[in-house]
């Protein structure tokens, strides 16, 4: 690791262990080192297909195969992939008082996995599932056997959030509010492309920091920015926090 990134690492560390109230913001780059693919990077998803044609209402309702076997792929992806270190520093940080949310816009479900309590899911979960008509519960079974709605016949779908949809109200109203009082938001492997996720670092009164493999837009609105593997950084830093008097 370069020592700029170690030395950026050891500031954002302190001001974990002093303030006591760090927001914690994931994106799909979080989890590569778990082996699931992010979108953006040069071998995310969003490469090979396009995402308009796959993660939209549109393509439940008009392209129903395609949107069905995007997320069937996805789902036998993640049936192979855990956790990775990362994931457990941030659960230990919550459990020792350091960090009051993890609000994250993956899916896989692996912040509480890893034993995070207090996760927002800003879009949603691959692991739930409903009828995309009325929104009656459904189970994976019924979705992989591409069966229909028990109570109307209509489509199902993971209860992800897809393109041009809402964010689930309490999930954005509670990440909002700890966003805004927190001392540090510290936003990992995401690409701050996606609205309105991306507006939420600026809201909040304390510092920004930012770990990530690639240069974002949105780097310079940022107070500490490191650039590496979320896992590795996320271990210095835990490290660094049981070694040193902070
Ligand atoms: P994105 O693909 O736009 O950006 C990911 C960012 O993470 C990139 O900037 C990349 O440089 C960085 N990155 C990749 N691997 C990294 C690593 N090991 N360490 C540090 N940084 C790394 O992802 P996003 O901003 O989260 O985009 C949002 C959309 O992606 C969301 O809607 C989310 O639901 C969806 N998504 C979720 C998952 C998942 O649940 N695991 C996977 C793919 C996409």
């Amino acid at each position: 690791m370069l020592s700029e990134t170690k030395e950026k690492a050891e500031m954002t560390a302190q001001i974990i262990a002093q303030q006591k109230n760090t927001v914690i913001l994931t994106g799909a780059g979080m989890s590569t080192e778990s082996g699931i693919p992010d979108f953006r990077s040069e071998s995310g998803w969003w490469r090979k297909i396009d995402p308009l044609s796959i993660a939209t209402a549109e393509a439940v309702e008009e392209n129903y195969s395609l949107f069905h076997e995007f997320y069937s792929d996805r789902l036998s992806t993640l049936s192979e992939c855990r956790p990775h270190e990362g994931h457990y520093c941030l659960a230990s940080w919550e459990k020792s008082g350091l960090v009051t949310l993890v609000a994250t816009q993956n899916v896989d479900g692996f912040h509480q996995k890893a034993g995070s309590v207090n996760v927002e899911e800003l879009h949603g979960s691959i692991h739930r599932f409903r009828c995309h008509n009325c929104g009656e519960i459904a189970d994976k079974e019924e979705f992989m056997r591409q069966t229909t709605c028990r109570e109307c016949e209509g489509k199902l779908r993971p209860s992800v959030v897809l393109f041009g949809e809402m964010l689930p109200e309490t999930a954005w109203q509670r990440s909002m509010e700890l966003v805004e009082k927190a001392e540090l938001v510290l936003v990992i492997g995401s690409s701050l492309q996606v609205y309105p996720v991306s507006q939420l670092p600026a809201i909040t009164r304390g510092k920004t920091a930012l770990i990530n493999r690639d240069e974002t837009s949105a780097d310079t609105d940022f107070d500490l920015v490191m650039k590496g593997s979320a896992k590795e950084i996320l271990q210095y830093m835990d490290n660094y926090l049981k070694n040193a008097e902070v």
